[in-house]
């Protein structure tokens, strides 16, 4: 039985049955395998491990064709992608032998992590898009036993692809979604109930921003009452969707009231595919234009599509800085967080949707991976690092604990094993055990390690903020100043979101310094700062300019002050890298003498910096 239910490369559940059979023949499956949790990851290990037997990697590391726990945990190293990086170059430099995995490297799913201010360039193999789609397979029939009647109306989803680059081998290297949404899976997507969307295909993939984002709005628009739930993949998404809305209803209403689409929108494809939904409704129209010029926002989602039942985006981790928002707009309607993923791996899926957003976990799908877990402790939250070495030793590594014996309450750094060619990686993700789904551990998520500032998708962390702080800062020299201290704050009260930098300055003339070099200093720490900031700035403006608030001399001390009356001690104290307690944030901006925002774009093009130097 449970062989059936685990395919070896699982096919989306089947289409043809009715919706209530394939609920069912999902759920049977989550049943089956997080009963058998263990089960399922020992075959998954050992499918993976006598696949790739012969490649250069397990050979280099003397597994010797083993594909048993014990032996591939004596043996393996565990570890990050820094350790990968040689053999991933060769593979996007165009060698094709079997380095990390006995089938071909298809693409390279290119990570919202960086290393050495670019994107982290994931391998992937075809069929690991199957075993994607398996897990968004599960999703609908989860959810249906809370929600009832999702199958009778649309889902309003605003999905963007963004640009793709080749690899001076050839390879494409392109984000995840992106990949999903160009397939023929998502293109030719069956008649199935759940994924009955109304943004057609053809604004999804438009890769202009602008048009894409007024075409879904379009769509969602003109087929309101159908919709009964919205969302995109993270909550930062569905924020600037509501404000592009702001700031082009007008535009939107005019094309509703006549029927045509405004000229901006000069994709033939969208403008085609927008015509065959988009009809002459001036009724709409006007309802849209009272709705959206009466003066409050708040309720908005609820106002024009009236049939919501609740929001589909993440908003576990750095996310979670948009729920207020996301409440304000919807007259809190249930905030869903449905799986968690990667460009690695897709791990896991919510079992109970509705709850609060705080309490979301994960239970990890057994078939997904084979999952390892490395304990890790936290320093004083107020710090917020995790104390552990990058490479780990021999007892260290023993550590590590497999899926069914990872303890509840107690935190942990995932670790993966994929089908793919990853082999004992460290994903970066800081999990806690919430409870159990039979023998299937389910996980909060905690953190991405060391990550300080965070607005869309970019991921900075406390070493690539220091550098680009110190790439301003050394500049100060020449105007007999010097930076004192730092902190950092990712600013969302507004859309987009932006970094700001608190900077506490001594100087022998204040006078002496031009605003028009601070913002300067705001455009070198943007340059200096990695890809994923520099494309959400230019291309996909989902980060707005950096702003330095220079702050009176003593504010840090006085945040100190404020860190030991909080109990800190003072031995220990480390001025944080990065501010998120609304207490400090007041007491800062009370002390902030002047301040700038960055006037230009930093420099960024679609690929890696090494590439590009290529060609
Ligand atoms: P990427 O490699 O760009 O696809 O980013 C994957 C990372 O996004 C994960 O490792 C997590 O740090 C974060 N992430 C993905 N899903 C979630 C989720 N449901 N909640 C919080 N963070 C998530």
């Amino acid at each position: 039985m449970l062989q059936k239910a685990m395919p070896e490369a699982p096919k989306a559940l089947s289409v043809e049955g009715t919706v209530v059979e394939n609920n069912d023949k999902a759920l049977k499956f989550i049943e089956d395998v997080t009963i058998n949790a263990d089960e399922v990851q020992k075959r998954v290990l050992s499918k993976i491990l006598s696949r790739s037997a012969d490649t250069e990697y397990l050979r280099r590391n003397g597994l010797n064709g083993c594909t048993d726990r014990g032996t591939f945990k004596k043996v393996m190293p565990v570890i990050t992608y820094e350790d990968l990086k040689p053999d991933i170059e060769r593979i996007a430099n165009g060698d094709t032998s079997q380095i990390l995995c006995s089938h071909p490297i298809s693409e390279f799913l290119t990570s919202s992590g960086t290393s050495a201010g670019e994107r982290k360039l994931m391998p992937t193999i075809d069929e690991e898009l199957e075993r994607r789609l398996f897990l968004y397979s599960l999703l609908m029939p989860v959810m249906s036993q809370f929600v009832p009647g999702l199958d009778k109306g649309k889902g309003m989803y605003f999905l963007f692809v963004k640009s793709e680059a080749k690899t001076p081998g050839g390879l494409v290297a392109r984000p995840v979604l992106t990949s999903y949404y160009k397939s023929s899976y998502f293109k030719n997507k069956p008649n199935d109930p759940y994924t009955n969307y109304t943004s057609p295909n053809e604004t999804i993939l438009c890769l202009d921003s602008y048009q894409s984002m007024y075409s879904q709005l379009l769509c969602g628009l003109c087929q309101n009452e159908k919709v009964v739930r919205v969302g995109a993949v993270f909550a930062s998404g569905f924020i600037r969707a509501i404000h592009f809305l702001q700031k082009h209803w007008g535009l939107l209403c005019n094309d509703i009231r006549t029927g045509t689409i405004d000229p901006k929108i000069t994709d033939p494809y969208v403008r085609e595919a927008v015509s065959k939904i988009l009809k002459p409704n001036p009724k709409l129209a006007d309802f849209v234009e009272a709705e959206c010029s009466n003066g409050s926002w708040k309720g908005i989602i609820t106002r024009l599509w009236p049939n919501t039942k609740y929001i589909d985006v993440i908003v576990t981790g750095t996310m979670s800085q948009y729920i207020p928002a996301l409440d304000y707009y919807s007259n809190s309607l249930p905030l869903v967080c449905t799986m968690y993923a990667s460009s690695e791996c897709y791990f896991g899926i919510n079992l109970d949707p509705l709850c609060k957003p705080s309490e979301v976990s994960y239970t990890l799908i057994p078939t997904m991976a084979y999952f390892e877990f490395l304990p890790v402790t936290r320093e004083n939250e107020l710090i917020s690092t995790i104390s552990e070495p990058t490479t780990l030793n021999d007892e260290e590594k023993q550590q590590l604990v497999d899926l069914v014996d990872v303890k509840l309450g107690q935190e942990y750094e995932l670790v993966v094993t994929t089908y793919a060619g990853l082999y004992r990686y460290r994903v970066g993700d800081i999990l806690r055990v919430s409870g159990f789904k039979n023998n299937s551990p389910q996980f909060n998520f905690i953190c991405r390690k060391n990550v300080v500032l965070s607005i869309d998708s970019d991921k900075t962390d406390e070493v690539e903020l220091q550098n680009a702080v110190k790439n301003a800062a050394n500049q100060l020299g020449q105007f007999e100043a010097s930076l004192v201290e730092y902190t950092s704050y990712a600013d969302t009260s507004a859309t987009p979101g932006h970094y700001v930098l608190y900077w506490e300055l001594s100087v022998k003339d204040a006078n002496s310094i031009p605003p028009s070099v601070f913002e300067n200093f705001c455009f070198t720490v943007e340059e200096s700062l990695h890809s994923v900031y520099r494309q959400g700035r230019v291309s996909d403006k989902s980060i707005g300019p950096l702003e330095i608030r220079v702050v009176e001399n003593g504010t840090f001390d006085m945040l100190m002050d404020f860190a030991l009356t909080q109990g800190a001690s003072i031995n220990q104290y480390k001025t944080p890298r990065c501010v998120k307690y609304a207490p400090i944030i007041e007491l800062l901006n009370s002390r902030v003498i002047s301040s700038y925002f960055s006037q230009k774009y930093p420099r960024w093009s679609p690929g890696q910096k090494q590439w590009c130097t290529q060609n």
